[in-house]
């Protein structure tokens, strides 16, 4: 009773990253809070799931196995969900934001009067004291996330209803075992107990996936463009770049709106969050809304004209200097010390 829920996004049997990294965030709310961490598996053929999560330090996983429940459709997913909270009264429910997260996530929460923190950047876990009413709040969850376009981080706190629901977005917390050899219980519901068959009134006739072509977030470096590439074309010199050193090509917001790169480049708040072992950061300003994508890079350089500009306050090197005569002297130079 009252434990942490991890909800699985599930692809092919395979359950999905970003809910693996927030079993890993998951885990270690749990142990402060002194509680346990249960999963819930909703799809079909799910034999192979236990073995996938147990190792993130799951100590009970709900099956909720049924050909129907695969691909995911919205209400049977958000029945299931919320028959099963009202039976576990869970403290505290996680979930990818995602584009299913993204669904499910609110259509739970306002059927259990909730409340929801979408997108949460830092998860944490502290005390509250409601001055008004004299009242103080141990073991709440610190929904922590960019608030007011940006400007501020706001802190979140849900200290009266249940469960506190928080959505994260893929790469934003890391994914690390627990203990390789951790086993949990499993337990299989019977499917019919939780959703109507009314709830299965959209079935998926066809389904296209298109694979993104850019792995970006897996990338130990990234060569990042900004507004300051120019053009198009000037971004041409971040690939010749990436292409000699071994890198990735990322780009910042307003490098994507200027048309100069595809959106599955761009890292940052409403894009991609990544940790790389090396961030070259060209021609960007270093926008808060950037930096909350790339902060937690190994090493941060800066190239960029304006010897003041944001960006170098986090950097580890900063070059000043235009980024068209910069980036072909590192071209030229690395190429000639790695022969
Ligand atoms: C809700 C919200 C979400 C957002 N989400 C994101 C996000 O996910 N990711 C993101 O990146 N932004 C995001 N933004 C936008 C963000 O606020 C900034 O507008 C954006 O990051 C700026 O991009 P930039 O640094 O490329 O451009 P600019 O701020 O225009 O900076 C260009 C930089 O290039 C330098 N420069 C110019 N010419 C040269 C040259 N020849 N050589 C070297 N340097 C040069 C300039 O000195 C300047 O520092 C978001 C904004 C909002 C409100």
């Amino acid at each position: 009773m009252n434990n942490l829920f991890v909800y699985l996004e599930i692809e092919n049997g395979k359950v999905e990253d970003v809910s693996l990294e927030l079993l890993t965030k998951g885990r270690s709310l749990a142990n402060q809070l002194k509680c346990q961490m249960e999963a819930v598996a909703i799809g079909s053929k799910l034999e192979n799931i236990a073995s996938q999560v147990f190792p993130y330090g799951v100590d009970v996983l709900h099956l909720f196995d049924d050909a129907r429940l695969y691909p995911y459709t919205s209400l049977p997913h958000t029945s299931i969900l919320v028959n099963l909270f009202k039976e576990e009264k869970p403290q505290i429910a996680l979930m990818g934001a995602t584009s299913i997260g993204r669904d499910l996530g609110p259509r739970v929460s306002s059927a259990l009067f909730s409340g929801l923190t979408a997108d949460c950047t830092s998860l944490e876990i502290g005390d509250h004291e409601e001055k008004k009413e004299g009242k103080t709040y141990t073991g709440l969850l610190y929904q922590i996330r960019p608030a007011f376009g940006g400007n501020i981080v706001a802190t979140i706190v849900n200290p009266d209803n249940r469960p506190q629901m928080a959505t994260v977005r893929e790469g934003v917390m890391k994914k690390e075992i627990f203990d390789a050899n951790y086993k949990g219980k499993t337990v299989s519901h019977e499917v019919g107990k939780y959703v109507s068959d009314t709830d299965f009134v959209v079935s998926v006739i066809e389904r296209h996936i298109e694979a993104s072509k850019v792995n970006i977030k897996n990338s130990p470096i990234i060569v990042s463009g900004g507004y300051g590439m120019g053009s198009k074309e000037g971004f041409g010199l971040l690939y010749d770049l990436a292409n000699t050193i071994g890198a990735e090509v990322g780009a910042s917001r307003a490098a994507v709106d200027a048309g100069y790169a595809e959106h599955e480049r761009q890292i940052g708040q409403t894009g991609v969050t990544v940790h790389p072992k090396l961030y070259i950061a060209c021609g960007i300003s270093g926008q808060i809304q950037h930096i909350a994508g790339m902060q937690d890079s190994s090493m941060i350089i800066a190239i960029n004209s304006d010897p003041n500009a944001p960006i170098n306050a986090i950097a580890d090197y900063v070059i000043t200097g235009e980024v068209e005569k910069v980036i072909p002297k590192m071209i030229k130079y690395y190429k000639k010390n790695s022969k």
